[in-house]
C-alpha cells in the first residue's frame, strides 16, 4: 500500500486536529489552510476516514454536506454517526464493505469504486457514487473517498435496463425456451427453460458445456429424420460461419413429444461485440399455425409447379406422339395409293393395297375420335343412357371383334361368361362397350407373339335387383411397372417401354375409359406386373331389366335393303360416295342439297314416300337442325319420319343438340352402312314396340 507522507493529505489532516485546538500561524498551516479551503469549493463531495474499526469522519467538504442536505459539519456527524457506516444505506452497507475489501486487496493504486445509496437528512433517498482511495498517513491508515451524486444518473440508466429487459421479454414471449452461449468459455445459461429444455438442467442457473447440452437434448427429442440437420445446424464452426456475414439464422425441424410430433424453429443470434462470433443466443419456439400454414402452401405451390412441369412433358409427349402417331397411317395411304395406282391392272393386288388404306384411315379416326371425346370429356357432361342390353350379347360382340382383330397377331382370345347368370340389365350399352374396346385394344396391342387374352363376366348381387358386374380383360403380354399403375390413367401418359418400343397410341385410351366408367358409377382397376401381363377389371353397378324384349318385335337389320332413303347433303363428293355406298347396299336414294330442298321434297311428295331422312347437319340455306324442326312440324306421318344426322361434328355436344330438334340419331362421318343399318333396325324396332 502506498504511503501518503508529507502529501496534500497528511497536511489536511495536520490542520484539521491543530485546528480543533490552538491556531498555528506558520507556513505550513497556511498551506493547508489553503487546502482545505480549495477542497471546500470542489463541486464534488470529499471526505475522509479512518480506515480502522470504528472508520470515523476525520473531514467532509461543504459539497458534501449539501449532498446529504446538512448545513454544518456537526449535523453530517450527527447524522451519520459519525462513521462511514453512517453514511452507507444499511441495506448496502455489508456489500459495500465487501466491495470495497476485495477492491483494494485486488487494486495496486489502492482504488475502489462503488455505488450505494444514503439516507440524506431530510430522509431523501439519494444514489452515490463512490471513488474512494486507502491511504497510510502519519496520523495513520485512511480512506479518502470523492463522492457524487448520481441518482438522476443511475436511475436513467435502470430505467433504460428495465426497458430493455422489457422489449427482450415482450420480443421473447413466444420462445419457450432462450438460452445464452459463451463460445470462448464454452457455457450455456438457461433464461428461459421449456418442459423439453428443463430436463437437460437440474437447477434454475446451472451452467452446461454446449456440445454436451446439445447432443443430450437432440437425442432426447429431435425427430430421428431431423437429428443430422440439427446437429450440422448447430455446430460451433457452421454457427461462426454463418453469423460472421449476417447476424441472425434459424431453421425449423420436428421434435417427437408424448408420442407426438411438435414442429419448433430454432433462431440463433450474434450479440458479441464488435465483429467477432462468440456470443450467441438461442430462441427455440414451437412453429405456430401460420408458419405451418406457410410450409403448406410452400408444398402446394412446389406440387402445382411439379405438377405444371409434368403437364408440359405429358402435352409435348403427346404432340410427338400425335405427330407421329398421324404420320405412320398417313405414309401408309399415301404408300398404299401410290402401289395401288402402280398396279392398276392387277385386282388382287390393288383389293389389298386398298384395304391397308383402310386400316391406315381408321386408325386415324379413331386417333381423331379419342382426342375429341377427350376435350369433350373436360368441357361437357356425358348423358347417359338407359336402356335395355343384354351383356352376353354385348360381350359377345366384344369378343368376336376382338378375335377377329387376335387372329391377325395370332392372339388366342376366350370368352368365359358362366358366372353371369343375369345378362339383361338396364344400361348404357355404347359406354360399355366403349371402355371394353379400349381393355381389349390394349390387350390386344400390349400383348406378347402367341400371347392369350381372357374375357370373362362376373356379378355379385347388392340389391334386390342391383347386381355389380365386374367385366374383366386378361391379357398375357408386357405388363406395366409398378410406378406407372396409377400415371397410366392420366391423359398423354404412356409407360415409357412402350413410347419407346414403338407401339403406337395416345396415351387417351385409359383416361377415357376410366371418365366414361365414373360417368356410369363404376370404376377400371388394374394388377400388373413388367412381363407378367396385365388384368383390367371394370366394375359397375347395373339395375336388372324387368322383361327381356322378345326378339319377336325386332326389326332385323338384313332386312332393311328396300327401304326408301332421303340422302340430305351439300358437299359434292361427300354425296356421290354416300349415294354409291347406299345404293350398293340395297337402299333406294334420293337426294336433297340443304335442308330447304329436303322439307319441300317432303311436303310434295306422298306421305310415306320416304322411309328414312339421312341429314347432314351443317348445310347452305338452311342447315340439318332446322330442317328437321320444320319435318316435324309438317303434321301427319311426314311429321314422324326418322331423321339420322350424318355429321362430321363428333362431339357428345353435337349428339345432344341432334336429339332435341328432334332427330332420332346422330351417327358420324365417314359413312358405315353396317351402323346406318343397325340404327335404323333400331329406330324402326322401337317404333313397333
Ligand atoms: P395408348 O394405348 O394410346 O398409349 P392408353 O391410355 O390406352 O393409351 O394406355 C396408356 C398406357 O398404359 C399405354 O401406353 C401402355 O403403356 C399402358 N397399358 C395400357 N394397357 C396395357 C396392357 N394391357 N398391357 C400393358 N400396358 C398397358
Amino acid at each position: 500500500m502506498k504511503g501518503n507522507k508529507g502529501g496534500i493529505i497528511d497536511r489536511l489532516l495536520t490542520y484539521i486536529r491543530t485546528e480543533n485546538g490552538m491556531l498555528s500561524v506558520d507556513a505550513e498551516s497556511i498551506v493547508a489552510t489553503q487546502i482545505k479551503d480549495f477542497l471546500d469549493e470542489i463541486p464534488g463531495g470529499f471526505f475522509i476516514y479512518d480506515a480502522a474499526e470504528g472508520e470515523k469522519i476525520l473531514y467532509a467538504n461543504k459539497a458534501l454536506l449539501h449532498i446529504f442536505k446538512c448545513e454544518t459539519f456537526q449535523e453530517f456527524l450527527e447524522l451519520t454517526n459519525g462513521s462511514f457506516r453512517g453514511i452507507v444505506h444499511p441495506d448496502d452497507l455489508d456489500e459495500v464493505e465487501k466491495s470495497i475489501q476485495e477492491q483494494i486487496a485486488q487494486s495496486q493504486d489502492d482504488l475502489d469504486f462503488v455505488e450505494y445509496r444514503i439516507i440524506c437528512k431530510d430522509k431523501s433517498i439519494r444514489l452515490v457514487e463512490d471513488y474512494g482511495h486507502f491511504a497510510h498517513t502519519e496520523a495513520g491508515d485512511i480512506f479518502y473517498v470523492f463522492i457524487s451524486d448520481a441518482t438522476e444518473k443511475i436511475n436513467q440508466r435502470l430505467q433504460e435496463r428495465l426497458q430493455r429487459l422489457e422489449i427482450i421479454e415482450g420480443l421473447s414471449v413466444n420462445y419457450d425456451s432462450i438460452l445464452y452461449f459463451d463460445l470462448d468459455s464454452d457455457t450455456v445459461l438457461p433464461y428461459r427453460l421449456s418442459s423439453r429444455m428443463k430436463e437437460h438442467f437440474s437447477a434454475k442457473w446451472e451452467v452446461r458445456k454446449y456440445n454436451e447440452l446439445i447432443k443430450d437434448y437432440i437425442a432426447a427429442w429431435v425427430h430421428p429424420d431431423d437429428r443430422a440437420s440439427v446437429t450440422e445446424s448447430l455446430a460451433t464452426d457452421y454457427m461462426c460461419k454463418v453469423l460472421k456475414d449476417t447476424p441472425t439464422y434459424y431453421f425449423n425441424y420436428r421434435c417427437i413429444q408424448n408420442g407426438e410430433t411438435v414442429h419448433l424453429q430454432l433462431r440463433i443470434v450474434n450479440v458479441s461485440k464488435q465483429d467477432r462470433a462468440s456470443k450467441f443466443v438461442l430462441g427455440f419456439r414451437r412453429i405456430d399455425d401460420e408458419i405451418l400454414r406457410e410450409i403448406k402452401q410452400k408444398q402446394i405451390l412446389e406440387d402445382a409447379l411439379k405438377a405444371s412441369r409434368l403437364a408440359a412433358v405429358a402435352k409435348n409427349a403427346f404432340l410427338a406422339n400425335m405427330s407421329h402417331d398421324m404420320r405412320t397411317p398417313l405414309n401408309a395411304i399415301f404408300g398404299f395409293a401410290e402401289l395401288a395406282r402402280k398396279s392398276l391392272s392387277n385386282k388382287q393386288d390393288i383389293g389389298y393395297y386398298l384395304d391397308r388404306i383402310d386400316d391406315a384411315g381408321k386408325q386415324i379416326l379413331d386417333l381423331t375420335a379419342q382426342v375429341l371425346a377427350i376435350s369433350d370429356a373436360k368441357t361437357q357432361d356425358f348423358v347417359v343412357q338407359k336402356a335395355a342390353c343384354d351383356l352376353k350379347e354385348l360381350m359377345n360382340e366384344v369378343f368376336e371383334a376382338t378375335r377377329s382383330e387376335a387372329v391377325k397377331k395370332n392372339l388366342d382370345v376366350t370368352l368365359n361368361l358362366d358366372a353371369l347368370q343375369h345378362s339383361a340389365v338396364i344400361a348404357d350399352c355404347d359406354k360399355i362397350k366403349e371402355i371394353l374396346h379400349v381393355l381389349t385394344g390394349n390387350a390386344l396391342k400390349y400383348n406378347k407373339k402367341n400371347g392369350k387374352i381372357e374375357l370373362s363376366v362376373t356379378e355379385k348381387q347388392q340389391d334386390r335387383s342391383i347386381y355389380t358386374y365386374s367385366f374383366v380383360v386378361k391379357d398375357t403380354g408386357i405388363g406395366i411397372g409398378s410406378d406407372a399403375l396409377e400415371r397410366i390413367f392420366e391423359p398423354f401418359e404412356r409407360e415409357k417401354d412402350t413410347t419407346e418400343s414403338g407401339i403406337s397410341g395416345a396415351g387417351l385410351g385409359l383416361t377415357l375409359a376410366r371418365h366414361n366408367a365414373g360417368l356410369l358409377g363404376g370404376n377400371i382397376r388394374v394388377e400388373s406386373a413388367k412381363g407378367a401381363g396385365s388384368t383390367f377389371t371394370f366394375a359397375v353397378d347395373l339395375k336388372l331389366a324387368d322383361e327381356v324384349e322378345t326378339a319377336d318385335g325386332e326389326v332385323q337389320a338384313d332386312s332393311l335393303s328396300a327401304l326408301n332413303i332421303l340422302l340430305v347433303e351439300d358437299n359434292e363428293i361427300n354425296m356421290e360416295i354416300a349415294v354409291e355406298i347406299l345404293g350398293d347396299a340395297g337402299f333406294h336414294i334420293d337426294t336433297a342439297e340443304n335442308g330447304q330442298i329436303a322439307v319441300e321434297k317432303i311436303k310434295n311428295s306422298p306421305e310415306n314416300k320416304y322411309d328414312i331422312v339421312l341429314m347432314d347437319i351443317q348445310m347452305p340455306v338452311m342447315d340439318g337442325r332446322q330442317a328437321t324442326a320444320s319435318i316435324r312440324a309438317l303434321g301427319g306421318k311426314r311429321a314422324e319420319i326418322p331423321v339420322i344426322a350424318l355429321s362430321a361434328n363428333a362431339l357428345e355436344r353435337d349428339k345432344q343438340l341432334s336429339l332435341a330438334c328432334g332427330m332420332n340419331a346422330h351417327l358420324t362421318k365417314p359413312i358405315d352402312v353396317e351402323l346406318i343399318k343397325k340404327t335404323i333396325a333400331e329406330i324402326l324396332t322401337r317404333r313397333k314396340g
